[in-house]
């Protein structure tokens, strides 16, 4: 059984997102991890537990810890998960890919200010079904408003 998409999931990582360390080299994005039973079983913002952590791979590493069989839960992510990362070896789409999620439903894209992103496309590669949720671009662009003034 697959659960389906729903808000209140994409706004509390909105929400969590809020919580993220503000600083000049990277976005601030929240996650959250449902089962099928659609029970959070994980929740993360950006650089939670580190400087360079992101909050798709805290959330995996905290369901990993929790022994969650991540096969059948749906990972809601504010931004596109990385697929090219200057600070760690390991990008978020790997970390995914090799999590067994199958369902990922994003809210924004990556502005292009720091790398050039593509990792809608390589988790489609690799047989993830993305969904880009309607109308939350803005509101990424509000919780990251001081990066993208120009
Ligand atoms: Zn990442």
């Amino acid at each position: 059984m697959q659960s389906s998409y729903k808000k209140e999931y994409m706004d509390l990582a909105f929400d969590l997102s809020r919580k993220s360390p503000k600083v000049k080299e990277a976005f601030s994005v929240g996650a959250v991890i449902v089962n099928a039973s659609n029970q959070i079983v994980a929740t993360a913002y950006s650089r939670e537990t580190g400087e360079y952590d992101h909050a798709e791979e805290i959330a995996l590493l905290k369901a990993k810890r929790a022994k969650v069989n991540l096969n059948n839960c749906i990972l809601y992510c504010t931004l596109e998960p990385c697929a090219v990362r200057k600070s760690k070896d390991k990008s978020c789409s790997e970390h995914i890919i090799e999590s067994g999620i199958s369902t990922i439903f994003v809210g924004a894209r990556e502005p292009n200010l720091f790398v050039k992103q593509y990792g809608i496309e390589k988790l489609r590669e690799s047989v993830v079904s993305v969904v880009i949720v309607e109308g939350y671009q803005a509101l990424f662009e509000e919780v990251n408003a001081e990066l993208l003034k120009i």
